[in-house]
């Protein structure tokens, strides 16, 4: 008979951690108790030596899904007198603020119970317990208690409550429980806010679906636009009216064998796929599939998720291969959380409404991953993923970071721990800078956070950047965006001492106020020096040189050959009237309106255009997304452009002109655009890691970090990850928030923890 304490230190609180450990000790016939503590749990176990192996065997290499365990720490007690292991409330001295758990697909026994004619919750579509269901979305405030949620208003019925305080039960202290008898209720309601008689409103939202109406349906986070994914006309009317051009469309399909009659589903896909965290996950598409070319032009992945909720496996019970279910929104709004919301906002979109009265407190999006070399890349990170903490080696002043423009998130400090928020996105619209003051406002209040420092990216006109100088707090810092990119990555993987960063994305505000995006950076915490770049193009028109991609193509013509570039017969010239290509080649030469940008984004627009694959951009990075694709595999058997680059005023600059001429020159030969995209690609690689390894060798920094939006290019990113590992160099990409704007708030506020630290 032996004894052991254990104090468990990581993300175990909220997500069912104390019922799991309470059936494991049971298992092992264990006595002893386990407790929430501020940094975790503890727990005594008390038994047979070799049960107590067994039990920490188990719980070590088969934990919860959600659980990350960062340590557990042994120590062996005398034996006391006992006879049963029990759930314990928290110690007094409990940090009551320090975990708030992110929401959780349905689990396998509320799956089960929900098909079970027997169960008392047959077919209710909230049906959820300790280890399932809505968390960060409906909590209002702290210590996450029902009176403190959403389901506040609903009294529980004396079964739900016999559950709910009972240990042996699975749905001990589930603060949503809730059943038929007691709990919320959906409705379906039509265009005109006029309520659907009917007695099955599910079955008749399917039947609706079925004929090839636009459903509403309110979710977990915010509101779905739903519709037949094999409609190929439902899909085109529902493009039209949320005015989306061409932008994937997210799917849902009840089962991993659905999925693959359309898509290919890797080892490290189908994990994502079907952990709880429920997220979107980029799937190549099959040839030959039944879901409608409208889903994803042009594109040659779709967005594909498992249903997370009880409701959406009732809506695709049988009948349906996929259904589209993208966020409720109008392109570029945020997405819609509230019942009068969604009949004034997506009135013009939906036919029908599928409501219930479970209030959103907070919207949350659909997480979106992707695998990369068998790991998982987050390219969206929002439901299931926040708010846990990304832990840092480090403590942290209470900082908060404010984040970009695009693809916004905020991030706060304390102690060891970041909190990124969810998705914010674009800030320029009402709705969604409104979200990002609730979102800050809100994260303050659950994690107890007084920001001693707010900081804030260098573009001045940034919507964030506004707010941070409207702050009352004194201790205001900016980063520069390509700084925060690199210090993002540091950050999350914990480096010390001085990175090489790449940082490569769209656009970024530079210290020469120019615009930067292909940027070589030498980063030692708080301080950078820009070590090389991409040679400046004028941007003719300015974000419209972003949506216009053959606007940059002539930026980069001119500046290669001269205003005779006219004379050469490139396909682009005919896909754009000549009127409106004098005069873009006017404000080229008199830089008018056109602001100098270093950014590697724009050189793929150039090339995209070049080979006449993308004319006009309808989404964010639609050009370099379909050139990528254009690339044919086994790009590294390509032979390569020759791009030089050349030490000017103590930095390098590379010549892209150079790499463009060689393309164009490419292209009149007559060689393929297949095969000018893979070359393009491997000149990068290859280019890049030339000089990345002279870089090197001049500072003696061997720590590379790559980040920035381009690096969701996954041709580029594996490419320069394995030739750069072969060089002996250590390489880090992100893992934990995204490589794009999304993780800009993370590295912001490591910034802000190295200034406070010198000073
Ligand atoms: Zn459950
Ligand atoms: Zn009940
Ligand atoms: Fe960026």
């Amino acid at each position: 008979m032996i004894r052991n304490r254990a104090t468990i230190k990581g993300i175990v609180q909220g997500i069912g951690f104390r019922p799991f450990i309470y059936k494991l000790a049971k298992k092992w016939q264990l006595t002893g108790f386990i407790r929430n503590n501020s940094f975790g749990v503890e727990l005594e176990v008390q038994g047979e030596a070799e049960a107590v192996e067994s039990f920490f065997h188990e719980l070590e290499s088969n934990p919860l899904p959600l659980a990350e365990i960062y340590s557990i720490k042994r120590m062996i007690l005398p034996p006391i007198q006992e006879t049963d292991f029990e759930i314990r409330g928290s110690k007094t001295n409990e940090n009551k603020y320090a975990f708030i758990p992110p929401d959780m697909s349905i689990c396998d026994d509320c799956l089960r119970e929900l098909f079970d004619p027997a169960d008392r919750r047959y077919r209710y579509p909230f049906i959820n317990c300790t280890n399932c269901g809505p968390r960060y979305t409906i909590i209002k405030d702290v210590p996450y208690d029902r009176p403190k949620t959403s389901m506040a208003v609903f009294e529980m019925c004396p079964d739900c409550s016999r559950e709910y305080h009972d240990p042996e039960d699975r749905r001990f202290h589930a603060q949503p429980n809730a059943c038929p008898v007691c709990g919320p209720h959906v409705e379906l309601f039509d265009g005109e806010k006029r309520k659907i008689s009917t007695a099955d409103a599910i079955a008749e939202t399917v039947r609706l679906l079925r004929q090839g109406a636009i459903v509403a349906v309110k979710g977990l986070g915010g509101f779905h636009l739903a519709v037949d994914a094999e409609n190929d006309e439902a899909v085109k009317r529902l493009r039209q009216r949320k005015y989306r051009e061409e932008k994937p469309l997210a799917l849902m399909a009840r089962s991993i064998e659905k999925i693959e009659q359309f898509a290919a589903v890797s080892e490290n896909d189908r994990r994502e796929l079907q952990s709880p965290r429920r997220p979107i996950v980029l799937l190549p598409k099959k040839k030959s599939n039944t879901i409608s070319n409208q889903v994803a032009p042009k594109n040659s992945f779709y967005g594909v998720m498992l249903p997370y909720t009880p409701l959406h496996y009732l809506l695709l019970e049988n009948e349906f291969l996929a259904l589209v279910m993208t966020s409720g929104n109008m392109t570029d709004e945020p997405i819609v959380i509230e019942n009068d919301e969604a009949l004034r906002r997506l009135v013009k979109i939906g036919d029908y409404f599928l409501v219930h009265n479970r209030d959103i407190y907070l919207r949350c999006d659909d997480s979106i991953v992707r695998t990369v070399e068998n790991r998982t890349m987050i390219t969206r990170r929002a439901r299931g993923f926040v708010p846990q903490p990304i832990l840092l080696s480090q403590k942290y002043p209470q900082i908060l970071a404010c984040g970009a423009e695009l693809k916004n998130t905020v991030c706060l400090t304390k102690e060891n721990q970041a909190i990124v928020s969810q998705h914010i996105g674009d800030l320029k619209t009402e709705e969604s800078y409104q979200f990002f003051l609730k979102t800050i406002d809100h994260l303050k209040k659950l994690f107890d956070i007084k920001p001693e420092i707010i900081v804030y990216d260098l573009h001045p006109e940034y919507l964030s950047t506004k707010y941070a100088q409207e702050q009352a707090l004194k201790n205001k810092i900016s980063v520069q965006h390509h700084h925060a990119h690199i210090l993002s990555c540091v950050a999350e993987h914990n480096l010390q001492g001085p990175v090489l960063g790449l940082a490569f994305d769209g656009t970024g505000y530079g210290t020469d106020e120019k615009i930067w995006g292909g940027e070589f950076l030498l980063v030692d915490g708080a301080e950078f020096s820009r070590l090389a770049h991409l040679e400046y193009l004028p941007m003719p028109g300015g974000d419209m040189a972003i949506k216009e991609p053959w606007r940059m193509a002539l930026s980069g013509l001119f500046q290669a050959y001269g205003e005779e570039f006219f004379d050469l017969p490139l396909p682009l010239f005919k896909k754009v009237p000549s009127e409106k290509q004098r005069i873009v080649l006017q404000m080229i030469k008199n830089k008018f309106n056109s602001p100098e940008t270093s950014s590697l984004g724009r050189l793929f627009d150039i090339v995209s255009s070049l080979l006449n694959i993308c004319q006009r951009a309808t989404y964010e990075g639609q050009p370099a997304i379909m050139l990528e694709q254009h690339a044919p595999k086994g790009i590294e058997n390509f032979k390569i452009y020759d791009c030089s680059y050349q030490k000017e005023d103590g930095k390098y600059i590379i010549h892209s002109t150079h790499l463009i001429q060689n393309i164009v020159r490419d292209l009149l030969a007559g060689e393929s655009s297949k095969v000018i995209a893979g070359k393009f690609h491997q000149t990068l690689i290859e280019m890049f890691t030339d000089l990345t390894m002279a870089l090197s060798r001049e500072t003696g920094v061997r720590q590379i970090v790559l980040s920035g939006g381009v690096f969701q290019n996954i041709k580029l990113l594996s490419g320069m990850v394995k030739k750069l590992s072969e060089k002996g160099l250590e390489v880090y990409f992100q893992e934990k928030v995204p490589t794009n704007d999304g993780g800009i708030s993370l590295g912001q506020a490591e910034f802000a923890r190295r200034v406070v630290g010198k000073r």
